[in-house]
């Protein structure tokens, strides 16, 4: 049997860049310090780097879908001006019960919705319980844990105070705590050393 490809899933805002509530603004977009190179060197061992984001402003009408797409463009550019990029960038643009029919669904990509990661599991042969999902909320890890995935919690973005606030009350906690996305992805590879 072939095995399939580690993937690791990056959430999006709060973890590749800076966390600013509904990014409506391309000009706005901050990478966080030390993400493109976690990212190159996740590449570096071969896994795939896939951004899985809920962009629900646009359901909400905050913003246009041709927004998220520009934040998106100018994103990949920093992000290959480094040296690295993404292998997929998945977005849920949906909102249960906001927004005009194309966008109120209650869809299954929404996280912690598995959707994405099933896409993934389809378009680029992710074999999910070798898979990592980073992210800065509960949800993140929710979305890792219902497919067998591992979760790390980042303190950037809403991590911190996630991590605060609403840890003592979750019933499994983090797989990994890290300061940011870099020092996940440093700790994530020095374990994972045979
Ligand atoms: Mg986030
Ligand atoms: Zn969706």
């Amino acid at each position: 049997m072939i095995a399939g490809r580690r993937c690791v899933f990056l959430d999006r805002d709060g973890v590749i860049n800076e966390e600013i509530e509904y990014l409506h603004d391309p000009a706005r977009l901050v990478v966080i310090e030390g993400a493109v190179r976690a990212i190159a060197e996740l590449r570096a061992t071969g896994a795939a780097i896939v951004v899985v984001t809920n962009q629900a402003g646009i359901a909400r009408g905050y913003f246009p879908e041709s927004v998220f797409e520009e934040v998106q463009r100018r994103l990949s550019e920093e992000v290959e001006a480094g040296g690295a990029r993404f292998d997929a960038v998945y977005a849920c643009l949906h909102h249960p019960t906001m927004g005009p029919p194309l966008y109120r669904l209650d869809c299954d990509c929404r996280k912690p919705r598995p959707g994405m990661l099933r896409r993934a599991q389809a378009e680029l042969g992710a074999d999910l319980q070798r898979s990592w999902v980073i992210g800065d909320r509960h949800g993140d890890l929710q979305l890792a844990w219902n497919v067998g995935a591992r979760g790390a919690l980042v303190k950037s973005g809403y991590g911190l105070g996630e991590l605060t606030y609403l840890a003592p009350g979750w019933a499994r906690p983090p797989d990994l705590v890290a300061e940011n996305l870099l020092e996940a992805v440093e700790r994530i590879l020095g374990r994972e050393v045979e």
